[in-house]
């Protein structure tokens, strides 16, 4: 009889270490690579389409978006607990950059990356703030340094908004807190879950005023989620 010795970061099933390192099997394989995106507005089907299929979605600012995994229900629940446990081996395993997603950053070449803040409330909650953990992790792997540029004015709290879709709606306010630091056009934008975009457009037209606008914006998330796969 095999005897389990580890278990699942994720669901808690056994997992033999020899297979992976921290992630039982169906759990692994729930991180499925996210396609190209769309540079307007962040989804992925307008691409076999001729034109974008959100033009309402356009920013100024933002160049393009980048992400790792597409969440289907599993991966979500994955990069959930990911973001609730941690821990260096988990981080290896998740912050995992394949290597065209590594060299498309580079290529739009930030001057800097600035993660989205947490609001307190959830800093609190989660042991550190995920999209600065991804953000340090991309900093390293394309060499550019980390900016804490951006402040989260949060007037109402997310748990008193019921459904996705009303949380996405509604304004969460950012204001920069550092004058722009010499030399800065390009910015790379950094969180964690992306689902309508939202969130990354405003932090984006913040940065952009705050920072005396012209500046070009690329996004980089972990995971893009979808308001229709809640359905699922
Ligand atoms: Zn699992
Ligand atoms: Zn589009």
């Amino acid at each position: 009889m095999k005897i389990p010795f580890f278990f699942c970061q994720a669901c808690n099933a056994p997992v033999s270490l020899k297979k992976y390192p921290c992630l039982c099997e169906s759990c692994q394989d729930a991180l499925i690579l996210c396609p190209k995106l769309c540079s307007i507005c962040g989804e992925m089907d307008c691409l076999t389409k001729s034109e974008c299929l959100r033009p309402w979605r356009k920013s100024d600012t933002i160049e393009f978006y980048e992400s790792q995994y597409l969440c289907s229900l599993r991966g979500y629940r994955v990069l959930r607990s990911w973001k609730n446990r941690s821990g260096l081996l988990f981080d290896r395993v998740i912050l995992n950059w394949s290597s065209d997603r590594t060299q498309r950053l580079r290529d739009f070449a930030p001057d800097c990356i600035v993660p989205i803040p947490q609001s307190t409330r959830r800093a609190r909650m989660l042991r550190s703030n995920p999209a600065e953990e991804i953000s340090i992790s991309l900093a390293r792997q394309i060499r550019k340094p980390l900016v804490h540029a951006l402040f989260k004015e949060s007037s109402i709290r997310q748990s008193s908004l019921h459904t996705l879709d009303e949380r996405a709606h509604h304004r969460m306010g950012f204001r920069t807190i550092l004058e722009k630091p010499n030399g800065i056009r390009r910015a790379l934008i950094v969180d964690d879950l992306m689902t309508t975009g939202n969130t990354l457009r405003q932090a984006s037209e913040a940065l952009n005023s705050g920072w005396g606008g012209r500046l070009r914006i690329g996004i980089c998330v972990l995971g893009v989620r979808h308001l229709r796969r809640r359905t699922e």
